[in-house]
């Protein structure tokens, strides 16, 4: 069984397309997506509405509940803040209802999704390390799913050298490069569909292949100025407009 590991689209349904046909040539069984479907981006209903009709298994991310004013949007900096409100009012009744129901964990054999945290699902930024490290005691499951920095990276629990304890080492994974989901512990962030953050502005996306558990992470490129027009024309921050074009 093959899973496609999605998150942060945040309503960039050309990003998604892209990402879903290159996946499919794999081909993948199964979505799991790690929230924030919406914010940020020009396509709320049609992003929703595209990854509902994969029935994914998903959780909820902050942007989700900020639309839903389930979060204030004072926690947010002003272009965030900006889109945020613009899409409250553009997205409809049932696509709100989808992000509604969505849950801040959830468990798949051997894997715990959530969008920031195991610790604090909903807000936590799995930056680093020691933040890492601290969040292995906050699940049960051999691996955790994460999204929410926007940053493809993986940290595995492995035993401290100068210490009876654990540490956690970061693994930048490269793109194409299978990696074997081993007996150890990792923390694992595919990141971002609709806005990635590391200098790379081709969406990001892994496939799990759960039978020879392996992880693999892919980059594929898009066609950003048409989710840029699509911005200028609902009259959106300029920084979230260019911000795209560089990945950040
Ligand atoms: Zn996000």
């Amino acid at each position: 069984m093959n899973i496609l590991l999605l998150a942060d689209i945040h309503a960039n349904v050309a990003a998604l397309e892209a990402v879903l046909r290159d996946a499919e040539s794999r081909p993948f069984d199964a979505v799991w997506c790690l929230g924030d479907v919406v914010g940020y981006g020009p396509d709320p209903n049609e992003s929703v509405e595209r990854l509902r009709g994969l029935y994914p298994k998903m959780v909820a991310g902050n942007h989700d509940w900020a639309v839903l004013e389930r979060l204030s949007v004072a926690d947010f900096n002003p272009d965030a803040q900006s889109a945020c409100i613009w899409t409250r009012h553009e997205l409809d009744p049932p696509g709100a209802e989808y992000l509604q129901e969505l849950p801040q964990v959830l468990s798949e054999g051997d894997f715990t999704l959530v969008h920031g945290s195991p610790r604090a699902p909903i807000w936590e930024y799995m930056l680093g390390p020691s933040t890492a490290q601290a969040n292995f005691a906050h699940f049960d499951t051999r691996f955790c799913l994460v999204g929410h920095t926007h940053s493809a990276i993986i940290f595995r629990c492995c035993a401290n050298p100068d210490s009876e304890g654990e540490q956690s080492e970061v693994i930048i994974p490269q793109v194409d490069a299978p990696i074997a989901l081993g007996r150890e512990r990792m923390i694992i962030n595919p990141g971002s569909v609709g806005q990635p953050r590391d200098g790379d502005p081709r969406a990001s996306y892994a496939l799990i292949d759960l039978q020879e558990g392996i992880l693999e992470y892919h980059r594929v490129p898009y066609p950003i100025e048409l989710t840029q027009k699509k911005m200028e024309a609902r009259g959106f921050p300029h920084g979230l407009i260019v911000r795209l074009s560089m990945g950040w």
